[in-house]
């Protein structure tokens, strides 16, 4: 998940990072408000929007007033930057700036290693530094198990052809930042620009961080990085849920257990359906997992069912340490506790351990808008021929 400037400012803050203080506004009245708050001679009028080059863009302005920010915010907001519409800006302290820098921390996948980068030459695109003057751009390794320590931090500093003077204070920040990287499970941690200001202060002025949402279930609070209206309602819902759900665009939708059968299963329903009427598609990925209880696949079925979309439902699964007949009377028991709500035909087909009984099980529970297929190409067509039907009627 990648976080708006002043949610990386917000966890900058929070760690010890300097920043300068700063507001989120949404209209001119409110950046005025906040301009006047600040008290500040300048202010800066920030674009938030999750891309770079917001400066060149015209997204970042100077105002040497409260009624100057609301010009300038009235301006910024609404903005089109990259194709990111800007909904709210930041109201920022002025800075005096005297050199800008550039610093990042990424997971370097490749090497299985963390990477710096760092430049005294900042504020500019990185990539066409990197490009245009690479020997500017100092890449040091970092080791996951130390992080930024104060050797590391020396080194890069060092590399980076910082003046003496510079240097300790730089590092400091940079020891800060890695311990944030690691903290929050971050994959990328980027400053541009790290600047020194007159006063000789090292304060980082912009901010982009990527956490890791594999690792989201050690941060709850990283749920205020939520972004509310972002994202589809079922999916969010589907996360409160613990459930593994993507939402997709056809009407056949989609429930297996592991990845793998899933991933296939879209791969199958598309190809059934692509002769059909409306040429039906997956309208989800959802795996239930492993120990798929009656409560997830009730779970999973109420998500798929409420996506206004879906006109059939497919539910694919290979019964392994859940046997068949446990898999079985989740569905009979997930039918049971949507009562009205489970108003979609669903086409079950399940094989492995059990699938005699687990079959036994739906055949006997004899629900009109059940259908057991036995094998997986069929129970493909039949789903796909249910969504096409139906979206013809
Ligand atoms: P980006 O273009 O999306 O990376 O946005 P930045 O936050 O990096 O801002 C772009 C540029 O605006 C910076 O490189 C600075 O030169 C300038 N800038 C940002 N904040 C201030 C500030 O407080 N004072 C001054 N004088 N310039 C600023
Ligand atoms: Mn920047």
């Amino acid at each position: 998940m990648d976080l708006f400037e002043y949610q990386a400012r917000d966890l900058f803050e929070r760690h010890g990072v300097p920043v300068l203080r700063s507001l989120v506004a949404t209209t001119p009245d409110e950046a005025r408000a906040a301009a006047e708050r600040l008290g500040s001679p300048v202010v800066v009028v920030k674009a938030q929007v999750k891309t770079g080059g917001r400066g060149k863009a015209g997204g970042v302005k100077l105002a040497r007033s409260p009624q100057e920010a609301a010009e300038k915010a009235e301006e910024i907001l609404g903005m089109d930057i990259r194709g990111h519409k800007v909904e709210k800006v930041m109201i920022a302290e002025g800075a005096d700036i005297e050199q800008e820098y550039y610093f990042s921390l990424l997971l370097d996948r490749a090497n299985r290693n963390y990477l710096a980068m760092c430049s005294v030459e900042g504020g500019m695109d990185i990539e066409t530094l990197a490009v245009e003057r690479p020997e500017a751009l100092a890449k040091v390794p970092v080791d996951p198990r130390t992080g930024i320590d104060w050797d590391t931090a020396d080194r890069i500093v060092e590399e980076a052809g910082f003046a003496e003077d510079d240097r300790r204070r730089v590092a400091r920040v940079l020891g800060v930042l890695g311990r944030l990287f690691v903290d929050q499970d971050a994959t990328l941690v980027e400053v541009n620009p790290l600047v020194k200001t007159r006063q000789g202060d090292i304060i980082a002025l912009d901010g982009k961080v990527t956490l890791d949402d594999n690792a989201r279930f050690r941060h709850p609070d990283h749920s205020v990085f939520d972004d509310v209206d972002a994202g589809d309602p079922l999916e969010k819902r589907a996360q409160d849920k613990g459930l593994n759900y993507v939402k997709l665009d056809g009407s056949v939708g989609i429930i297996g257990n592991g990845a793998g059968l899933v991933m296939s299963t879209l791969d199958v329903v598309a190809a059934a359906g692509a002769d059909l009427p409306g040429e039906p598609k997956p309208a989800n990925f959802l795996d239930i997992g492993g120990g798929a209880s009656a409560q997830v696949m009730a779970n999973g079925l109420e998500i798929i069912l409420s996506d206004p979309q879906v006109k059939s439902v497919f539910v694919n699964v290979f019964g392994g340490i859940t046997a068949c007949n446990e898999v079985a009377n989740g569905i009979v028991a997930a039918m049971h506790m949507l009562g009205e709500k489970a108003a979609k035909p669903l086409v079950v087909r399940l094989d492995g351990n059990a699938v005699e009984i687990g079959r036994e099980i739906l055949n006997e529970f004899n629900h009109p808008l059940v259908t057991v297929v036995d094998t997986m190409d069929a129970a493909a067509r039949k789903a796909a021929e249910l969504a096409a039907t139906t979206t013809e009627a």
